[in-house]
């Protein structure tokens, strides 16, 4: 039962009111007619004693403040008054039915007969009332027509009784269309837990409580861990099996006190109760929603499948604050992602700092569209060298310098522009400017042997990339410098699409270019990948190398992918070298190709070819 419920039935009692108190009236006049005047004076007394009573529910219901279990109170005290209001009718019935004047008897039938007809028609929309109610109504009056023990009698008696099944029928019907169009007006379909409408209506019902009441609540906003692996994989129907086994364990874990509804695809939220301390609040909230993600955590049976999921939840305290519902719902979902980007599986609460980085993260975004006209974005050179120190490739890492920001990380900027979808034009303007300088080089005899360039997920997954390169390869170079090209590409775009991803590679590589697993070692399934994916080099993570001599353990790693790469035929890089002692071990354990600062840093072009024709004296 809900509050819409509520407040149709609210507005319903003004009308009995007046129903009630005026056709009164004429009761009482009647009585004065036909010296009923003292009975029909103390049952209009009654009448008005109910109404003072209806009047006060009437103004008691706070829609938007009441909690659930005041909004049930109130809603037992209503049924007691609609039963009693109505009761009435039947009492001023007996009362003239028994008196030997017929005209009365005719009022009292119509009397009757209309207000069946009120209760059926103003109290459709709750079983628990109209039904008795009607039947308050007309049986008496069934009994008085058998009781006139005539034949006409029993003909309108049953005639009487049609008419209640005729009552109670339509009314019935009625209420289970009204009941079915708001259980979907208000529900998901899928998990019968409230959809999103019904929870912001919820939400600003608690938020308006928390404003009269200065106390605290709590917002949770669940969001499952890479569901969209399983729903791709597995297809929808295992996805939506989960969905409703996951639902099911929140509806389990969570009390009378909480809402919990679905926001759609694999986003739940749910309402805490009210406390009157924030330490509490926050502390209760904690302790609830860490209980709820081992429980979301435990395994579950969808057959064929046994399946795992996490899930990353944001909390946000609700306070009497005045904002809006929206903004506390965003707040949890700050506080949400936040926790995805903390490696998700996990609770983070919201606090304003988040907001402060989320604006931050805004300005970088907007600066960064015009990064490209301004000409902020710079291309530096990473050497790569082979065991005797020849210079045989180089990595190309991109720069962006900004007035207002300085220079900006690409591992700060290049996520944000993979967000906003800026990559598209950055990464074909890098690849361009690559192209170019590969080609400058070769004429001016600085001959490598790779030249690698990173690509990022949603570059490779544009639907103009395989296209976009093969142009700007026809522009620039020619097929002899393609094969020199390797995209460096890293496990999550690997994660994303692994069937399309091979069908791109293998475009990309009739071209001649080559690919290179980045940061190998640090995802969790690198393994099945390199058997899988057409690749030709593994870059060994740069955690590895310089954690070399921390412990054995970094050592046997390394020379485990070592060992891997030669198996499968790869060529392997390490990255990040920084000491002699590393390369040592490096060279020792045939790792062919080496990167790092030992050797440089990312340097322009112009110190690139400096160092280069250093080196290899023509
Ligand atoms: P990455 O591909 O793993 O690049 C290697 C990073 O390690 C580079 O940082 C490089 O400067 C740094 N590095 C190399 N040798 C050493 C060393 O000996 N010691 C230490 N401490 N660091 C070393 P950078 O240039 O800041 O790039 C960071 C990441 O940004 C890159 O990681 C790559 O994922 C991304 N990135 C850089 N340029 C591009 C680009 O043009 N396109 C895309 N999509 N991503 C890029
Ligand atoms: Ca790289
Ligand atoms: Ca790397």
């Amino acid at each position: 039962m809900n509050n819409k419920f509520h407040s149709f039935l609210h507005q319903q009692i003004l009308l009995m009111l007046g129903l009630s108190l005026i056709p009164g009236l004429g009761y009482i006049f009647l009585g004065w007619l036909h010296d009923v005047i003292t009975p029909a004076l103390i049952w209009y007394g009654l009448v008005l004693s109910s109404s003072i009573w209806g009047f006060r529910l009437y103004k008691s219901f706070l829609n938007d403040t009441m909690t659930r279990n005041e909004l049930e109170q109130w809603y037992q005290h209503l049924r007691w008054f609609f039963y009693t209001i109505f009761s009435l009718w039947t009492l001023i019935f007996v009362l003239y039915s028994g008196e030997t004047t017929s005209k009365l008897h005719y009022i009292a039938i119509f009397t009757q007969l209309g207000a069946s007809v009120v209760a059926s028609t103003l109290l459709y929309s709750d079983k628990k009332l109209y039904i008795p109610i009607i039947l308050i109504l007309m049986v008496p009056l069934t009994i008085y027509f058998a009781g006139i023990q005539e034949w006409y009698g029993y003909i309108l008696c049953l005639f009487a009784y049609i008419f209640m099944g005729v009552l109670l029928y339509s009314a019935t019907s009625s209420n289970k269309l009204l009941v079915k169009t708001y259980y979907q007006a208000t529900h998901d379909q899928l998990t019968d837990l409230y959809n999103r409408n019904q929870f912001i209506d919820d939400l600003q019902i608690t938020i308006n409580r928390l404003k009269s009441s200065g106390g605290f609540s709590y917002l949770l906003l669940i969001d499952l861990d890479h569901f969209k692996i399983i729903n791709d994989s597995l297809g929808h129907d295992i996805g939506d099996e989960l969905l409703i086994e996951v639902s099911n364990r929140m509806k389990k874990h969570i009390t009378k006190e909480h809402t919990l509804a679905r926001l759609g695809g694999d986003e739940f939220i749910i309402i805490g109760p009210e406390y009157a301390d924030k330490t509490e609040c926050q502390q209760v909230a904690q302790v609830f929603s860490e209980k709820l993600l081992k429980k979301i955590k435990a395994s579950y049976v969808i057959p064929p499948h046994h399946l795992y999921i996490s899930a990353s939840i944001g909390l946000n305290v609700l306070n009497d604050k005045d904002i809006k519902v929206n903004t506390f719902v965003k707040e949890a979902d700050i506080a949400m992602y936040e926790a995805k980007s903390a490696g998700r599986d996990g609770v983070i609460i919201f606090n304003d700092d988040f907001s402060k980085h989320i604006e931050q993260q805004l300005e970088v975004e907007r600066l960064l569209h015009f990064a490209l006209e301004k000409n902020e974005i710079e291309l530096k050179f990473q050497p790569q060298q082979d065991q005797s120190s020849a210079i045989i490739g180089c990595e190309v890492l991109v720069r962006w310098n900004n007035k207002k920001l300085g220079t900006v990380s690409p591992v700060e900027f290049i996520p944000i522009a993979e967000q906003s979808g800026v990559i598209i034009n950055l990464g074909q303007y890098i690849l361009e400017e690559s192209f170019k300088i590969l080609f400058e080089w070769e004429k001016k005899g600085i001959i490598l042997k790779q030249f690698s360039i990173n690509i990022s997920m949603r570059q490779i997954f544009h639907h103009s990339f395989v296209d976009d390169v093969k142009k700007i390869c026809n522009k620039y170079i020619n097929h002899s410098l393609c094969s020199k090209i390797v995209f460096e590409l890293t496990e999550t775009i690997v994660a994303q699409d692994i069937k399309k991803l091979i069908t791109i590679m293998n475009e990309l590589k009739e071209l001649g270019i080559k690919f290179s697993m980045d940061d190998f070692g640090t995802g969790y399934s690198s393994l099945s990948y390199i058997t899988q994916l057409p690749i030709d080099e593994l870059k060994i993570d740069r955690s590895f190398v310089s954690n070399l001599h921390a412990n054995e353990q970094n050592k046997a790693m390394v020379s485990s992918i070592l060992n891997l790469a030669n198996t499968f035929n790869l060529s392997i890089v390490a990255e990040g070298v920084e000491t002699s002692d590393q390369m040592e071990f490096l060279v020792k354990n045939n790792c062919n190709i080496l990167q790092g600062y030992y050797f440089s840093k990312p340097i322009s072009s112009d110190e690139f070819e400096v160092l280069y024709l250093q080196k290899h004296p023509s």
